[in-house]
């Protein structure tokens, strides 16, 4: 942490303490693409000062990975002072009013229930450039693909690849510092759906930067994998069994590692979707099921 890693020649990542969240950087000859703006004003002041020294290049394109605070509560802060486009899902503003808004405003007007939290001056802007399919951004000759995905970690989700390069920044959909987190807008039946479709269209030497914690290779992405199948498995068997929701996290809680918060944002989602009449099936395993992707 506190120091840029080149993951290769042109894409740089930094991981910040607070929360270990990742931002990732492609130079180009003249500006930079930067990947997420940190969780406050204070913290996008201190990334727009540590690009400065690390690259001095301006900030040509600000694109979110998703619309958790982490990730995009500095984007007021850093269009300010770059005047850089915002690339993202374009769900973002819609998150943002059903649940980032309502969290801010709450935090802002007694600051005591979340006193960490630097948000006294936090506006939430959304993507000025809201992404609803595949869109390309090229900068020199780097290809910068934006994939918007179904919900999953959120409903916001958008991963970037460099084809060239075969790296993938995915944003929480992966997690290496923590396991992964369900949380505002998760989706417990469409986050591994989305992430086996992904992991389909990965190789064994891909690099795939995570939203936390450093980088990790296919093989890493399939455990990960198998634990939100796991979760999502279970959750189904327990509403088919007829159990109510606090049976199955007490169930979860003595079987699986996720903390108590992330058990019971994953149970009531998916309770809460198939209570609607939503079909969720069990995926098979990705070790037997999933074949590389060929890169031609
Ligand atoms: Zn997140």
């Amino acid at each position: 942490m506190g120091h840029w890693v080149a993951v290769t020649k042109h894409v740089f990542q930094r991981r910040y303490s607070s929360v270990d969240v990742s931002i990732v950087v492609i130079a180009g000859s003249t500006g930079i693409v930067l990947i997420d703006t940190g969780g406050s004003p204070a913290e996008a002041d201190e990334l727009l000062g540590d690009l400065n020294e690390q690259f001095g290049l301006p900030v040509v394109a600000i694109i979110n990975t998703h619309a958790h605070y982490d990730h995009c509560f500095g984007n007021h802060r850093m269009v300010e002072r770059t005047a850089a486009p915002v690339y993202g899902h374009h769900l973002v503003g819609e998150h943002f009013r059903q649940y980032e808004q309502p969290r801010l405003s709450a935090q802002q007007a007694n600051p005591l229930l979340e006193p960490e939290m630097q948000w006294d001056n936090v506006h939430l802007l959304e993507p000025t450039h809201p992404v609803h399919k595949r869109a390309v951004i090229e900068l020199d000759d780097n290809c910068i693909e934006l994939l918007p995905l179904a919900p999953a970690h959120s409903s916001t989700n958008l991963v970037v690849f460099l084809p060239q390069q075969r790296i993938w920044i995915v944003g929480d959909i992966v997690e290496e510092s923590a396991l992964p987190m369900y949380s505002a807008g998760s989706d417990t039946f469409g986050w591994p759906a989305a992430l086996e479709s992904l992991v389909g269209s990965m190789i064994d030497d891909d690099l795939i930067i995570p939203g936390h914690g450093s980088v990790v290779d296919r093989g890493f992405v399939i455990q990960q994998l198998e634990l939100l199948q796991h979760m999502a498995c279970s959750v189904r068997q327990g509403w088919i069994q007829g159990l109510s929701e606090s049976e199955v996290i007490r169930g979860l809680t003595k079987k699986t590692p996720f903390s108590q918060t992330a058990i019971e944002s994953a149970v009531t989602q998916g309770y809460k979707h198939l209570s609607n009449g939503r079909r969720a099936t069990c995926l098979t395993s990705p070790t037997t099921s999933i074949p590389n992707a060929t890169t031609n």
